[in-house]
This record gives C-alpha cells, sequence and structure tokens, in this order.
C-alpha cells in the first residue's frame, strides 16, 4: 500500500548553513548625530507621515528607538542610534563615535545629522572623514534649517565635509524637507543595492499557482484554500491586488497571486482563445511571485505549453516547485514510480535538476498541505544572502579543484573574485581580469553555479550569474 505522507523525493535539509546568514529585507538608515541637533525630532517626523499604514503592515515593529517608515510605496527602517544608549546628558565627544560605529554596524545607510544653527563642531568633522575613509554610505542631514537664511547656510564653507554631500536642509521640527530628504535616501539606497520594499513582500510569499488547462490548478487551490486550519482572505487594503488571496498558516501568511476566477470551480472551459489566454495569465503571475508552483498532470505527456512556460520560469526571478497533479489516478504505482516520473521529466526539462518535486491529488488532498513547508524552504533558499568571507572560500576551493576554463582567447582568464550583489534570487558577480567577458569559458561559470548550488543547498531557486571585468584592468 501506498504510505500516507511518503517523503518528498528529495530529502532536504531544513539547517541552516555555517556562516550563512539572513539579513533582513528591509533597508536599515541610522540616524547619528551630537545630542541636541533633533535626531528625535527627525525620527519621528519620519515616522510619523505613514503611522495609519504602518501599524497594519503584518510583523512589523515599532518603539522609541525603530520603526518602519512608508514612503512612495516602499518601507524603509529607521533606527536612532543617539536613543540606544538611554541617558545622555552629559554627553562626551565618544559618543557621537560609539553611535556611528553602532550605525555602520546595523545599518545600509546612516544619516549624519547636523544643527545648521549651531555649526560645524571638530568632532563632527572627524567624524566625516571617518565615514569617508571606511567608504560608508552617508547621507549628511542639516537640521534646524527652519527658516530662509538656515537653509542658505548649507553652502558655507563650514559644512563642506570633503567626500560628503552639502547638508541636505530639513526643519525636523516644522516638517520641512522630509519628503525631500526620503527621497534622497531612497536614490542612494538604490545605488547601494539595498532598495527599500514593497510591504507586499513583507506580508508573506507569494505564490502563483501556474500550468496548462486542465490540470488542476483550481482544483488545487480550492483543496488548499478549502482546508479549515487556513485562514484565507482576499487582500483587503491592497485594492490594487483583489485577485490575491491571503493564506495564514500557523505564523507565516502566504499570498496566492491572481487567484479571482481560478477560485470558481466547474467553470466553463472553451477550446481555443483560452489556451493564449492561460499563457498570458501565467507569464503574469510568474512576474510577481516568490514561488511558482509549475502543476503537471501526471497521466498527460509533457506538451509544447508547458516547455514553453519552463522556459518562461528559467528566466524568471521566481522559485519553482513542480506539482505532479492527479496522482490518485496513477495506476500500479510501485516504490519506484515517482523516480520514473521524475526521470522523465528531468529528460524533458533539463533545468529542472533543481527543482523539488511534490506529488499530489488536488481531488482527494493528498498531501496537499506538505506543498507549504517545501514553499517556505524555496523562498528561504532564495533569500539567501551568504557573507563574502564565505564565498571567498567557497571561490577558493571550487578553483582549487577545476582551474578557470578560457572560453574566447589564448590565455586562461585570471578570477579575481566571487560576489552576491542580490538576493531573491540569489546573483553572483564573477570577476575576472580580461579585457572581455567571454574570455571566461561559459562551461567554468555554469561550473560555479553548479558548485555554488551544491554547496549552499540551493534547491528551487534560480541562481543568476554575472561576469565582471574588474575595473582596474577594464580603464
Ligand atoms: P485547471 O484548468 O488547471 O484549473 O484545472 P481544474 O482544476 O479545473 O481541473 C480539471 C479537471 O481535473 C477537473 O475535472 C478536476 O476535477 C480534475 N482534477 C483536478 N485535480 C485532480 C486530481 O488530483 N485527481 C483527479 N482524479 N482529478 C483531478
Amino acid at each position: 500500500t501506498w504510505p500516507k505522507w511518503p517523503c518528498f523525493v528529495i530529502v532536504l535539509p531544513f539547517s541552516t548553513i555555517e556562516g550563512v546568514m539572513k539579513k533582513n529585507l528591509i533597508p536599515t538608515i541610522a540616524l547619528v548625530g551630537r545630542t541636541n541637533v533633533g535626531k528625535s525630532s527627525l525620527f519621528n517626523r519620519l515616522l510619523e507621515r505613514p503611522k495609519a499604514i504602518v501599524s497594519s503592515i503584518a510583523g512589523t515593529t515599532r518603539d522609541r528607538n525603530e520603526g518602519e517608515c512608508l514612503w512612495r510605496g516602499k518601507i524603509i527602517r529607521i533606527i536612532d542610534t543617539g536613543g540606544l544608549d538611554g541617558d545622555f546628558e552629559d554627553q562626551i565627544d565618544e559618543d557621537i563615535v560609539n553611535q556611528s560605529e553602532i550605525a555602520m554596524k546595523q545599518a545600509d545607510l546612516v544619516l549624519f545629522v547636523v544643527d545648521l544653527h549651531d555649526g560645524a563642531m571638530p568632532q563632527e568633522r572627524e567624524l566625516a572623514k571617518k565615514f569617508v575613509k571606511l567608504k560608508a554610505p552617508v547621507i549628511l542631514v542639516g537640521n534646524k534649517a527652519d527658516k530662509h537664511a538656515d537653509r542658505l547656510s548649507i553652502n558655507a564653507p563650514e559644512w563642506q565635509f570633503p567626500g560628503l554631500n552639502v547638508p541636505i536642509p530639513v526643519s525636523a521640527a516644522r516638517g520641512a524637507g522630509v519628503g525631500d530628504l526620503l527621497d534622497v535616501i531612497f536614490d542612494k539606497l538604490k545605488s547601494t543595492g539595498h532598495e527599500p520594499v514593497d510591504p507586499k513582500q513583507t506580508l508573506g510569499t507569494r505564490v502563483a499557482v501556474i500550468g496548462k488547462p486542465n490540470v488542476g490548478k483550481s482544483t488545487l487551490l480550492n483543496s488548499v484554500l478549502g482546508e479549515e486550519r487556513f485562514i484565507t482572505s482576499p487582500i483587503a487594503h491592497t485594492t490594487r491586488e483583489p485577485n490575491d488571496t491571503l493564506v495564514k498558516l500557523g505564523d507565516k501568511q502566504y499570498i496566492f497571486i491572481d487567484t479571482a476566477g481560478m477560485r470558481k470551480s466547474g467553470k466553463v472551459k472553451k477550446a481555443g482563445g483560452l489556451e493564449a489566454a492561460a499563457v498570458r495569465r501565467n507569464q503574469r503571475v510568474i512576474k510577481h511571485a516568490d514561488v511558482s508552483l509549475l502543476v503537471v498532470d501526471a497521466n498527460s505527456p509533457i506538451g509544447t505549453q508547458e516547455k514553453t512556460l519552463a522556459g518562461v520560469l528559467k528566466d524568471s526571478g521566481s522559485g519553482v516547485i513542480v506539482v505532479v497533479n492527479k496522482w490518485d489516478l496513477v495506476e500500479d504505482k510501485t516504490t519506484n514510480t515517482m523516480n520514473e516520473y521524475r526521470d522523465y521529466m528531468a529528460q524533458s526539462f533539463p533545468f529542472l535538476r533543481w527543482v523539488p518535486f511534490i506529488y499530489v491529488s488536488a481531488l482527494t488532498k493528498q498531501r496537499v498541505k506538505n506543498l507549504f513547508p517545501i514553499i517556505d524552504m524555496v523562498q528561504e533558499k532564495r533569500s539567501i544572502i551568504i557573507d563574502q568571507e564565505t564565498l571567498d572560500d567557497f571561490l577558493e576551493r571550487a578553483m582549487r579543484h577545476h582551474a578557470p576554463k578560457r572560453g574566447k582567447g589564448v590565455k586562461p582568464p585570471k578570477v579575481l573574485g566571487l560576489k552576491q550583489t542580490k538576493s531573491q534570487p540569489p546573483t553572483f558577480q564573477l570577476i575576472i581580469k580580461a579585457k572581455r567577458r567571454d574570455v571566461l569559458s561559459v562551461a567554468y561559470v555554469r561550473y560555479i553555479e553548479n558548485q555554488l548550488r551544491e554547496k549552499f543547498e540551493l534547491t528551487g531557486t534560480p541562481i543568476k550569474m554575472n561576469v565582471q571585468i574588474a575595473r582596474s584592468v577594464a580603464n
């Protein structure tokens, strides 16, 4: 007999790998400055405008020193380092240095707040030098720009800290200039690669159910949404996506994308135009998904539509899980049937080698609830951030095992480093010493990709690899 909840075909380790840390998704901005320059007022100003919206975002914390700020539809986290140590009555010069150190450890960007009325203090000049020396991303902010004359004073020679911008004038007391400051913050974050996040991202993992017509997508969705253990609701406060459904499971949330038409069962299916519409829907939802469930029918051969979809998935940033549905209809199953099916799929879609498979019956709900831990796992892998030290070590070993192979050109290129430039999906840059990118063979890039996959167990997530020529060589 068939066991009720058999294991997935690939056994997936859930442990985190040593040296791999998960950083917070939301970029963090720290306020640094002397006492009385108005950090707390600015902090309150930055947080006050979106208060109502922020409080409805699940999982956001607000306390005295930390809060989330929504601006132009995206969130950033603000921390007030000055408040971290409590009492600051006898502020000594070192405090600002301590704050800045805390800030640089915790933050993606530092707001260095000065008082335009007081003028530049020696410890501020010192701190400016330190930031520049450490190449810390910093924005200089001139507070107390209450009057026109204050705003003009930002151009005074005393505020020209070498390597930093002229102060952005704000009046925390009056709330003036805060919007412009936020725009500067957002631009700077974009240029450093820590983009402000969409609040929907923090709501939960966005899941797309895709596949050709009749494979059982609607049935699967109904069986997921029909479980009593799940609380489901349309996402009320995002009127832009009225078709999405929020699913809560324990303390986790999932957003099933574009579910409106699919939830109704027994819908009439016409031949012809529907297929093209299905392809378009698939493409659209994949684009917005963290994880796509590619539903296939175990009893019908893989067709061109699925091959097209596989191609779309391959180039998207979405994680992928293959859901082999209608498993109840597969006759004469043996313990090997799943493996045989997987082999068949691997031949049809070579790229799906890194994708987990689950065998379900949407109709009988068999193994349907097992989908959720796999979705979590894939999203976790897709969000991985590997620290530089671990990557350096990884690259060294990989190169020791296989020296870089040359592509076009006579000499084998020198690989100088490997950097992770993005997460969701994990994106890496191989830095080479060469005049052209293609001197490194494509096969070698693929070898590094495969090694990354193996070493960091990157199941179900795409990996993007870029080759970059080291700057000193290109110029
Ligand atoms: P969609 O076009 O992908 O949304 O497919 P539907 O969910 O409408 O399903 C198409 C047909 O397959 C319906 O008649 C379903 O009842 C049937 N079906 C879906 N899932 C299963 C399953 O797991 N087992 C069986 N036996 N039938 C299924």
